[in-house]
């Protein structure tokens, strides 16, 4: 039993059931109830619909909304998965960037307080010369030019000069 964070609760009246995520409020005035969506989307005061692609960019997951999806994966020297750039395109042809980091296996939104590193940077070291373009659909486009080629994240042209 915890607090109920929808009415002004002083004595735990909210029971969660972590196996089948149901969470129930013991107040008969409140008597709040629902799954992890309901949850999420009365706490933050959003959609359903809102809710579930917020829920899914947290977890990095794919929205039921989503239209098309580039993946853009930063790996390190070694070329391990280190960040990634999820650009989503929705249904109602809104765009979104996500840049996320790999935590073990998953990959959590936000930088995770990384320092950032180079698109290509796993190519990166076997080249004498390099072209720095703006971002990662330019690289592939001078790719395409049978150049190989690496960007930085949004920001990170002046950490490029410095090293
Ligand atoms: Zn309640």
């Amino acid at each position: 039993m915890t607090l109920c964070p929808f009415h002004n609760d002083k004595n735990p009246s909210m029971q969660v059931k972590t196996d089948d995520t149901i969470f129930y409020c013991h107040s008969s005035a409140c008597g709040a109830k629902g799954d992890i969506i309901e949850y999420v989307s009365r706490k933050h005061n959003k959609s359903v619909s809102d809710t579930i692609i917020y829920l899914t960019k947290l977890y990095g997951l794919r929205s039921p909304e989503e239209k098309q999806r580039f993946d853009y994966i930063y790996k390190d020297t070694e070329g391990k998965d280190k960040f990634r750039k999820v650009k989503t395109v929705y249904e109602n042809k809104m765009k979104d960037h996500d840049w996320q980091h790999k935590n073990g296996d998953i990959w959590i939104s936000g930088g995770g307080g990384l320092k950032p590193i180079l698109f290509n940077l796993d190519k990166f070291k076997d080249y004498m010369e390099v072209i720095i373009c703006e971002g990662e659909k330019d690289c592939q486009n001078v790719n395409n030019l049978n150049l190989e080629q690496l960007a930085t994240p949004a920001r990170g042209i002046l950490q490029v000069q410095n090293q």
